[in-house]
């Protein structure tokens, strides 16, 4: 479950199924230094389904939108308008990860190669995923094409895509729910909020027509 809380009076909201992991997504109207002091890292963020591993005094991650958090020092975050966001977290191993999950991300499995990222180099075996807010079912419409490619990142397609009006919508977060429980990953958390429906308190690409605000998904160990 999802719920709000505050950090310095600004506004966070978080998952439950993270609690004891110090995880946040932020909303809109502040930045980021206004609620996270410390080492920050981040990577720069290209629709690709490529995943590094933080290291301590490197700031230079090209074309990576997953990144493993494995030290104490440093405070990982990734950017957001409409994409789904994913937090994972381990807490036997103490090792989490942030993944960024457009279309394109989606498409690539970014999720499951994120968890089997952490399987098998960390041994991680009870990873949990928070779903952040993303644009939702009801608003994401798309083309025959990423329809298609999104549906074969799945075995089991039912309830991701329906047809409204001549249009495909397709349902991004649970496509990325769906291809996590596939690869054997129990526990998930889906955030209900859309960023299109609930634009007062995420940033929307679609919505405020490609807007270059984002709000963040963030993890320290
Ligand atoms: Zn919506």
């Amino acid at each position: 479950m999802f719920y709000f809380d505050e950090i310095n009076g600004k506004k966070v909201l978080k998952s439950t199924l993270l609690d004891g992991a110090n995880h946040f997504f932020t909303t809109r109207g502040y930045a980021l230094s206004d609620v996270v002091s410390g080492e920050l890292v981040h990577p720069t963020q290209t629709h690709t389904s490529h995943i590094e591993i933080a290291q301590i005094g490197k700031s230079d991650y090209p074309d990576t939108d997953g990144m493993i958090l494995t030290n104490k020092e440093q405070t990982l975050y990734l950017n957001f308008a409409d994409c789904t966001p994913l937090i994972f977290y381990d807490f036997e191993k103490n090792i989490a990860a942030v993944s960024h999950a457009g279309w394109r991300g989606t498409a690539g499995l970014i999720a499951v190669k994120t968890v089997e990222k952490m399987r098998n180099e960390f041994g991680c075996e009870n990873i949990k995923c928070a779903i952040g807010p993303a644009i939702g079912f009801c608003c994401y419409n798309v083309g025959e094409d990423v329809y298609r490619q999104l549906m074969a990142t799945v075995k089991n397609q039912d309830g991701l895509a329906e047809i409204r009006n001549g249009d495909i919508f397709v349902n991004l977060k649970a496509i990325n729910k769906r291809q996590l429980e596939e690869a054997g990953i129990k526990e998930i958390d889906v955030c209900p909020y859309c960023t299109v429906c609930n634009n007062e308190l995420f940033y929307s690409y679609r919505k405020e027509n490609g807007t270059k605000l984002r709000h963040c998904a963030v993890i320290k160990l």
